[in-house]
């Protein structure tokens, strides 16, 4: 298939037809800056902080929608486009608190990202402002719509990654913002909201944040600890945000091969039992041989548990044959752990009575 030849910045490149302006520069290693636009989203070509001048083109051009065509030349970085995109920001910035130094996006918020690099400190254009009460109504993530830039992206993402519809955008002019129907909480009885948290996660800005992550540790203070959801047999990847030894929130990256960044309520949100007092961490041993829920237990090493429970397995089979032993399996487990569990009761131990937590 012949590509479509063109000239971005003076370098010339050879694309396919249909491919934008926007992945034509990033073939090219130049990076145009982009609010709304996210390659794994439907273009919604509204916060034209993306746009190019192109030559014979009276305006200039949205490039993240735009596609390329045959001998155009594009410039990306001239005086009249750093104008039309600073002037962008100040708008943005015009009705929007300047509370970076306590915002939890703060470090990895893409108004703040370039606002610093497009040097705009101040908006010259004084107005009305937003006073949206902040809702933290549901148990999940907080939504501060003084914080929204309109760029849509969590509406694409309800509609069309998710398919939950929970949410457009309500209001008009000034007023327009994404909400839910009716403008009731997400968690209403009416709401076909799922709490994925898929908008939280694709939000450029502090407008939607995991309520976990409040005051528990600056964006550049995380370690990101790649690793595999444990909650289901998908096996999503997911990322866990380390501050000192804790977890203080789990996100999901958009090239991850199995979920593509998705996540379900369960993987985003039900981490918190990873810290809870409650929580396993050493092998039990019951005291008595009662077999009571009250009867008391003491703690004891891995060793020593795996050898009584190889001596007891031993016993049992020699009593009563392989037969009366069972293995149930897990979905929380791995694939591999899964295959090592029925490897062992089928080479080892010689039953072929094995099954899985989910059909208890
Ligand atoms: S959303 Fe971004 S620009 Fe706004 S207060 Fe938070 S970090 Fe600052
Ligand atoms: S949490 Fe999920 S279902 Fe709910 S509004 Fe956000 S994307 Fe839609
Ligand atoms: S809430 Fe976030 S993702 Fe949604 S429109 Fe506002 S800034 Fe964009």
């Amino acid at each position: 298939m012949s590509g479509v030849n063109l000239t971005i910045d003076g370098k010339k490149v050879t694309v396919e037809k249909g491919t934008t302006i926007l992945k034509a520069a990033k073939k090219l290693g130049i990076e145009i800056p982009h609010l709304c636009y996210r390659d794994d989203l439907a273009p919604f070509s509204g916060c034209r902080i993306c746009v190019v001048e192109v030559e014979k083109a009276k305006n200039l051009i949205a490039s993240c929608s735009y596609p390329v065509a045959e001998g155009m030349v594009v410039y990306t970085d001239t005086p009249r486009v750093k104008k039309a995109r600073r002037m962008v920001i100040e708008l943005l910035l015009s009705d929007h608190p300047y509370d970076c130094m306590t915002c939890e996006k703060s470090g990895d918020c893409k108004l703040e990202k370039y606002a610093y690099q497009m040097a705009v400190t101040t908006s010259r254009f004084k107005g009305e402002k937003h006073a949206h009460p902040v809702d933290i109504t549901n148990p999940f993530f907080e939504r501060d719509y003084n914080k929204c830039i309109l760029c849509g992206r969590c509406v694409t993402v309800d509609n069309q990654v998710q398919h939950a519809e929970a949410i457009d955008f309500i209001g008009r002019g000034f007023d327009m913002r994404p909400g839910a129907a009716f403008d009731r909480p997400l968690q209403d009885d009416i709401s076909t909201c799922v709490f994925c948290g898929q908008c939280a996660g694709v939000c450029p800005t502090g407008a939607l944040m995991d309520k976990s992550r409040r005051f528990q540790g600056r964006e550049w203070e995380l370690e990101k600890v790649r690793t595999i959801c444990s909650f289901c047999g998908v096996g999503c990847n997911i990322e866990l945000n380390v501050k000192d030894g804790k977890i203080v929130n789990v996100t999901s990256w958009k090239d991850s091969p199995v979920n593509k960044g998705s996540l379900c309520v369960k993987g985003r949100y039900g981490f918190d039992y990873i810290h809870h007092a409650d929580r396993l961490v050493t092998p039990l041993l019951r005291k008595g041989a009662k077999r009571e829920p009250t009867e008391d237990f003491e703690k004891t090493s891995w060793d020593d548990a795996l050898t009584l429970i190889a001596k007891k397995l031993k016993e049992i089979k020699e009593k009563y044959g392989a037969e009366s032993i069972g293995f149930l399996s897990s979905a929380k487990c791995t694939n591999e752990e899964n295959y090592l569990l029925q490897k062992f009761a089928r080479a080892v131990v010689g039953t072929n009575n094995v099954d899985h937590c989910a059909r208890l």
